[in-house]
């Protein structure tokens, strides 16, 4: 069998789970698993979490009714509502929460006839400008779902574009703006997502929305005392499948982009971007060999990568290859730093992870 695994560690991510509810012990944390758990598996994550998460956040019906087909019955919030008001019978008989961005899916609540009330999470634009209603219109089109008995337990929610980054600036008018209509309103909130809850203690509400967190990637720009806690879950492990000398001067894969500049040894890996390893990967992006540090050499193949394992001395065929996440000898590589190597997130990365990579469990 080819050797590359995407391990899943779920102890990890009931960790980055707890770390997430300690981070803001006065909020109830949704475990946003939308894009199948950001490419973990998302019925796997949630009957790992399910025990201690009062809600699961997707991005829609689809996801939901997955997550209600495999067994799970924990309220599930659906981020950005409905897409058309066909969807509104499947919302009410598999319980679902919904946001609500648009008059039109308020409009097409108001024409339905749920058989309980639905919880509503109304969406404002504090200033993504994505989805949302002006913070002007907001207290009217409240009202109206206040007044409405179709609509729940109402909440107020916001979406931070900058909650990342060292300057505060974006992030603090996003926060007046929430605030003024949070005390106009009396109405609870729910902002954060997971650089707010980790490092943005203000925007803690009733309700925060982690999500890449608890795969373990640390989303600030300034790491914290909390992002040193958290714990890669996914591990995606390779071994190497051919072993070459290379002389001074020669090249390796596509393109030439790699040029020996000593005698080195190459070795090659099963995994390419076929996998969703991405192949915008430099020469210089670390990977883990036997636990230890090593750099990609060459452009990232479709099914294969090159390594210099030339300083790695015990390297041979079928050593362990990390490209993220944990080695057997305890080593790290954090999928942030592979990121900034292929210069993208890693939520790319993890979402990209192709479904050609099998998914092995650990943890229970
Ligand atoms: C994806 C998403 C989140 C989670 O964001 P992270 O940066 O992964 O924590 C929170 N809220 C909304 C509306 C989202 O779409």
């Amino acid at each position: 069998m080819r050797p590359l695994v995407a391990h899943i560690d779920l102890d990890a991510l009931r960790h980055n789970y707890r770390l997430a509810c300690s981070c803001a012990p006065q909020s109830q944390a949704v475990a946003v698993i939308k894009a199948d758990a950001y490419g973990h598996g998302a019925v796997a994550c949630a009957q790992a979490l399910e025990s201690e998460v009062p809600a699961f956040a997707v991005a829609c019906i689809e996801e939901a009714m997955a997550l209600r087909d495999a067994g799970i019955q924990t309220p599930i919030v659906l981020l950005e509502g409905i897409f058309s008001a066909d969807e509104l019978p499947y919302v009410d008989k598999h319980r679902l929460w919904m946001a609500i961005h648009s008059r039109w899916q308020l409009e097409a609540l108001q024409a339905f006839t749920p058989s309980a009330p639905i919880p509503v999470w109304l969406k404002v634009d504090s200033g993504m400008h994505r989805l949302g209603f002006e913070p002007e219109q907001t207290a009217s089109v409240w009202r109206s779902l206040e007044a409405m008995p179709q609509v729940g337990a109402l909440h107020l929610m916001s979406h931070f574009a900058t909650a990342d980054a060292t300057d505060t600036g974006y992030f603090s008018q996003q926060m007046v703006t929430m605030e003024a209509l949070a005390a106009e309103l009396g109405a609870p909130l729910c902002l954060a997502n997971s650089p707010a809850t980790l490092a943005r203690p203000q925007a803690h509400g009733a309700w925060n929305r982690p999500g890449v967190m608890l795969y373990g990637s640390d989303p600030l720009k300034a790491p914290n005392t909390f992002t040193h806690q958290l714990q890669p879950v996914m591990t995606l492990r390779s071994e190497i499948i051919a072993l070459r000398e290379i002389k001074v001067g020669e090249s390796v894969g596509y393109g030439g982009r790699w040029r020996a500049a000593r005698r080195s040894r190459i070795a090659v890996i099963a995994a390419g971007y076929g996998d969703g390893y991405d192949r915008h990967a430099i020469d210089g992006t670390p990977v883990l060999v036997n636990g230890k540090r090593a750099t990609l050499a060459g452009k990232v193949s479709m099914d294969m990568l090159t390594v210099d394992v030339t300083d790695i001395p015990d390297a041979a065929i079928g050593s362990e290859i990390v490209l993220w996440g944990k080695a057997k000898n305890g080593e790290v590589l954090s999928i942030d730093e592979v990121a900034r190597h292929c210069d993208t997130i890693s939520y790319t990365l993890l979402t990209g992870v192709l479904p050609r990579v099998p998914r092995r469990y650990g943890g229970v």
